[in-house]
């Protein structure tokens, strides 16, 4: 089951991770790129206390991914 759900991820993300760095993209706000504390894995959600938006995990992390992968094109 685990090694399913990695395997699904990475090639879900594959394409990014090739060139943007990984690091704090699920703890940076995707709104107003405020870095929160670290927090473990088991942490799904979680709410920016800067702007209040509310996070998913990954969803927050693969939007960062994404951003920092455009910002590196221009
Ligand atoms: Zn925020």
């Amino acid at each position: 089951m685990f090694c399913n759900m990695l395997d699904y991820k990475s090639k879900w993300f594959g394409r990014w991770f090739v060139k943007v760095p990984a690091q704090y993209t699920s703890r940076d706000c995707n709104s107003c790129n405020f870095r929160t504390e670290e927090m473990p894995l088991t942490i799904r959600e979680w709410q920016c206390p800067k702007c209040n938006s509310f996070h998913n995990r990954d969803g927050n992390a693969s939007k960062n991914i994404l951003k920092k992968w455009l910002d590196g094109q221009s």
